[in-house]
């Protein structure tokens, strides 16, 4: 045997580059020397956290006790809110979670699961994970090409990811679509929904219910607590599914996954209504503000329905990015999305947005000179 020990991975993990997170803070004033930094790069809520949700934090001191690993009241509460079994729920750290349970679940050599071009970025790496092949669909407008991608199933095909809205390209799909899409598609392929950004969407033809999971089986619909509910620290989310698929995703999952904080937090974020009802409501408001902006200075950008919007920066973005940061306003450059030369701008406060349209009016007479 003259392999190495790398040598003999999981063939998956070769070529596998890491998940490039938006630059923290701290770090970036440090380098740059600044003080006021301005992190417009990972699509959190900039209110904050629900103060709800705060509360009960500080008020937890059984720590030192294993959080409940069935996460038992929280998923009471999802399942009450929504009317559904307890049983159709996983729950995650981070919804990042559920997105490599299923694969983990439904993949291994020899497998394929479907994503779409600037699509989720950790799509990919969750399939490459479980050792299996990504099959890319190119982007139609932006958004999934759900045609293109019914079209590039095969009899290896276990999983089809589908998030709405996407990040980082802010493109929704109308629910009727979906609905021909999962009458379409065999039933043996999963199909799993991504709603991180479920809370910003106001039209209800965009807003896929649970109740579809009681139509389809192999449907998958995921939930985050890190967006519009402003706890991305705490790392939560869930999916729902068949009770079938739950109890599959739930064999995969480290026993204490979501911690205490994160649950109870979670029981009080998702029924803070008025943090919620905030939060879009801001998130509506500086968003329209970056939109006018970016039409004054023709700037092309992408139709959004989620708490950010991409633009195209007319240069490399790496170039771009760098403007920005060196004004203080951490963006995120998609060059890894197969989009070279655009921009993700997460919606922050009306001060920070004040901020990012002086400079972006700076940039534009960069490009000018
Ligand atoms: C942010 C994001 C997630 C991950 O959220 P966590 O719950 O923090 O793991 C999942 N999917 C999409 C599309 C996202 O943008």
């Amino acid at each position: 045997m003259s392999d190495s020990l790398l040598d003999r991975a999981n063939k998956g993990i070769m070529g596998l580059k890491p998940y490039e997170p938006g630059r923290p803070i701290e770090q970036t004033q440090k380098e740059l020397g600044l003080k006021n930094i301005i992190k417009l790069a990972s699509n959190e809520n900039p209110l904050g956290i629900s103060p709800k949700a705060l509360a009960v934090i500080a008020s937890k001191s059984d720590l030192n006790r294993y959080p409940d690993g069935n996460a038992t009241k929280f998923k009471e509460k999802v399942a009450s809110l929504y009317n559904i079994k307890t049983s159709m729920i996983t729950v995650g750290n981070g919804s990042n979670d559920l997105i490599e349970f299923v694969a983990k679940c439904f993949l291994s050599e020899g497998d394929n699961a479907i994503y779409s071009q600037h699509g989720f970025a950790i799509y990919p790496l969750a399939i490459q994970a479980a050792g299996a092949t990504p099959i890319k669909a190119d982007a139609k407008n932006w958004g999934h090409d759900l045609e293109l991608m019914k079209n590039l199933i095969d009899e290896n095909t276990k999983i089809i990811y589908i998030a709405s809205p996407n990040n980082p390209t802010g493109t929704v799909l109308e629910t009727n679509d979906l609905i021909n899409f999962l009458k379409e598609v065999p039933a043996n392929i999963a199909i799993f929904i991504d709603q991180a950004y479920f809370e910003y969407i106001e039209e209800d033809k965009y807003r896929v219910s649970f109740d579809l999971v009681k139509q389809f089986p192999n449907l998958i619909i995921s939930r985050s607590f890190s967006k519009a509910h402003g706890l991305a620290a705490l790392r939560l989310g869930y999916s729902v599914s068949s009770e079938e698929v739950s109890d599959f995703m739930n064999r995969v999952r480290q026993p204490f996954n979501a911690n205490t904080l994160a649950l109870a937090a979670g029981i009080e974020a998702i029924n803070d209504e008025d943090h919620i009802i905030k939060s879009v409501k801001i998130n509506k408001q500086g968003l329209e503000r970056v939109k006018i902006a970016f039409e004054k200075h023709d700037f092309d950008f992408i139709e959004s329905y989620g708490n950010f919007i991409s633009f195209d920066s007319q240069k490399d973005s790496d170039l771009s990015f760098d403007f920005f940061l060196k004004k203080g306003i951490i963006l995120r450059s998609l060059k890894v999305y197969e989009m070279p030369t655009h921009l993700r701008v997460s919606i922050g406060l009306e001060e920070e947005i004040d901020i990012f349209l002086s400079v972006l009016e700076e940039y534009k007479r960069s490009l000018n000179a």
